[in-house]
């Protein structure tokens, strides 16, 4: 009898892991937007992310698309992905917008580089703005490396990340008002001090400018990394990207 309880205990113990085995591994699809007709330096990290992203999706076991068709932004095709991206551009009509926030709100994923952050003004799109957190200010330029710094380290996409490292080479945004107190924004990293005066011909002169971060209303991140093609060149960013991509998928918790 003692011996048949401990069976039972084992396959308990074997079910319940495989369920949580099965957990972590479900699959998951994502849909990656780029554009065909934009900066020749944000295209070009459009084209080397997309490599980028299918050999993570082997790698890790999700499901990865890219279109360049911001057609595709309406609910028929969204509601088959639980992420998307913006490699390096927006949505550019009320179609696409009202279909990202309906999308958005009901508990779709999304992980936006660089330029998906940049709106003129917040009259553009208000929701994005509150979305987000925050409106594109200024640039830097040319694009150079910069030291960030972790704001976050127990965040999950910030798994095995160092407290602070060297970005590559990028075309950095500031932001108004500042992300950080924006109600709902968790900011995970930041431009280090050391930094300032950042760039020559545009300079950020210095303050706390965040360049990546969380609202934790809904499934998203948001990294200002992204200009180029340097901006995959470094292991360290490079875990983030993809911690970023995995804690959005429902893989890192
Ligand atoms: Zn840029």
């Amino acid at each position: 009898m003692i011996r048949r309880v401990h069976a039972l205990s084992l396959v308990a113990v074997l079910v319940s892991t495989a369920v949580v085995a099965l957990g972590q591994n479900q699959a998951f699809h994502v849909l990656a937007f780029h554009s065909k007709h934009v900066e020749q330096d944000h295209m070009d990290f459009a084209m080397l992310a997309i490599p980028f992203f299918e050999a993570m999706a082997d790698r890790d076991h999700f499901d990865f698309k890219a279109t360049s068709n911001w057609d595709d932004m309406n609910p028929r095709v969204l509601k088959q992905y639980q992420v998307v991206l913006w490699l390096d551009d927006v949505p550019s009509n009320s179609a696409q917008r009202a279909a990202f926030q309906d999308y958005m709100e009901h508990g779709g994923g999304w992980l936006g580089f660089h330029i998906a952050g940049y709106m003129d003004s917040r009259e553009t799109w208000p929701w994005f703005a509150d979305f987000l957190g925050t409106v594109f200010n200024g640039n830097s330029w040319p694009p150079l490396p910069a030291t960030l710094m972790i704001d976050e380290p127990a965040h999950p996409a910030m798994k095995g990340l160092p407290a602070s490292f060297v970005s590559p080479s990028n075309e950095w945004y500031c932001w108004q008002p500042n992300p950080r107190h924006s109600s709902n924004i968790k900011v995970l990293m930041t431009l280090a001090p050391s930094n300032y005066p950042l760039g020559f011909k545009d300079t950020l002169v210095g303050g706390d400018i965040p360049v990546s971060w969380t609202n934790t209303k809904y499934r998203m991140i948001y990294t200002n990394m992204g200009h180029d093609n340097k901006s995959l060149t470094n292991p360290v960013q490079n875990l983030f990207f993809e911690n970023a991509l995995l804690w959005l998928g429902g893989r890192l918790r």
